[in-house]
């Protein structure tokens, strides 16, 4: 049997370690049943694609269609879920990003309430990242279903997930909630590694 081009991401903390900000149930579903689903259509779609054995992020910026959907999920969480770290020790950019940040948004604070207020503002499934311009500016943008910043030519650097299935378990329909309570998991060292 061949071997399968894509698979999920090792998760570099214990399913429940992100609770009461994300809860192991939550995880357990998003991580073992949303993301699999996505890798398992990807890796179906791939044969006779012509994109066969290209990068995750070449796949993305190429592909149109289920290819393209099923291929930005999988890009889209692997960043999503690698971003974390254990809840109980929040953190702040430090160094090149937090300069940047300042820069480019006034404060840390102000920063964290746009991408609150953008990811709020999605109207239906999506994702609002963080990524930075070929000029090097760092924006926020709102990205419909599977979209990614890499389709502009930027470099994606933190996202949130608005898709129902990232917190509903949770949060219900609160979404605003949910947002704001996700900067005391970020780990910014990851963020800070992908500028
Ligand atoms: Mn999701």
């Amino acid at each position: 049997m061949p071997e399968l081009q894509f698979n999920p991401v090792a998760l570099p903390y214990a399913q429940d370690a992100l609770a009461p900000v994300i809860s192991a149930d939550t995880v357990a579903f998003h991580y073992g049943k949303h993301l699999q689903t996505y890798i398992n259509n990807l890796n179906a779609a791939l044969p006779g694609s012509g994109l066969e054995g290209r990068s995750l992020e070449d796949i993305v910026r190429i592909a149109e269609g289920g290819l393209f959907n099923n291929a930005g999920q999988v890009l889209n969480h692997t960043l999503y879920f690698l971003q974390f770290k254990p809840a109980g020790n929040p953190g702040a950019p430090k160094g090149a990003l937090a300069k940047a940040i300042d820069r480019d948004f006034g404060s840390l604070e102000a920063f964290k309430a746009e991408f609150e207020k953008k990811g709020a503002g999605l109207f239906g499934s999506g994702w609002v990242w963080l990524s930075e311009d070929p000029q090097g500016h760092l924006v926020i943008t709102q990205e419909p279903n599977a979209g990614n910043p890499v389709r502009r030519g930027n470099k994606p650097l933190l996202t949130f997930d608005v898709w129902e299935h990232a917190y509903y378990l949770d949060y219900q329909n609160r979404r605003p909630a949910h947002l704001s309570a996700l900067w005391e998991i970020v780990d910014w060292d990851v963020v800070a590694s992908r500028l």
